[in-house]
């Protein structure tokens, strides 16, 4: 009889303990269940976040990789714009309209087909005039025709004449740098209103200006792009 007993009381503690530890067993499980699904949810998370990063890096990347591109353009375009026009002439020498181009043409005075060695741009009376090229003042006075005239010398065996002047603002043997103010437009000379004519000569021999004001249209325009 009193083994009986304490074989149940064993019996129930046994059962007691495998049970409780049963149900430990579980409650661990559910826990480490939880806990790699809270860990698959992080990792998930940074999944998302490492993925955004990475678009932003792309993202910065592109962007230093276009605005380095940009920088060099301009550097290209100014050196280009920095080259021609300190070393050969370009562009205009003021703003305003053409109003004869170079070649023949009928003279304003006669009718008679003419050459003419230059264009005239329309201008107001005291419009600065600026030298188109760095150089040295080969001239710098008074031309039949031309009125008052300012000549000046530049690299590669270019010549620029500015003419009708109604003042100069230089003299001879000056070094001029291109985009400084050599005079002032006016009407001396023989013509029939305020306009600068202006000459490129090249050995000697007049060429066509509005070659070298294309030159600057081109760069200016790759500059706005
Ligand atoms: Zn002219």
């Amino acid at each position: 009889m009193k083994l009986y007993k304490i074989y149940g009381v064993a019996l129930t503690v046994f059962a007691v303990f495998s049970l409780s530890s049963h149900v430990y067993h579980l409650k661990k499980e559910k826990e480490l269940n939880q806990i790699i699904e809270k860990q698959q949810k992080k990792i998930a998370q940074l999944e998302e976040e490492k993925s955004s990063l990475i678009a932003s890096i792309e993202k910065l990347a592109n962007q230093k990789i276009s605005s380095a591109k940009k920088r060099y353009q301009r550097k290209n375009v100014s050196y280009h714009k920095r080259y021609i026009s300190r070393k050969i002439p370009y562009g205009l020498p003021l703003k305003g309209v053409i109003t004869s181009k170079f070649g023949y043409r009928p003279d304003p005075f006669t009718g008679v087909i003419k050459f003419h060695s230059g264009i005239d741009i329309k201008a107001t009376y005291k419009q600065p005039v600026r030298a188109t090229a760095d150089g040295i003042v080969k001239f710098s006075g008074w031309k039949r025709g031309y009125g008052k005239v300012v000549i000046i010398k530049h690299k590669n065996g270019y010549e620029t004449w500015y003419a009708h002047l109604s003042y100069k603002r230089v003299g001879k043997n000056q070094p001029v740098r291109a985009g400084q103010i050599i005079g002032y437009a006016g009407r001396t000379g023989r013509t029939t209103g305020v306009h600068l004519h202006y000459e490129i000569r090249k050995n000697g021999k007049p060429v066509n200006p509005l070659r070298y004001i294309y030159v600057k249209a081109k760069y200016t325009q790759e500059k706005k792009k």
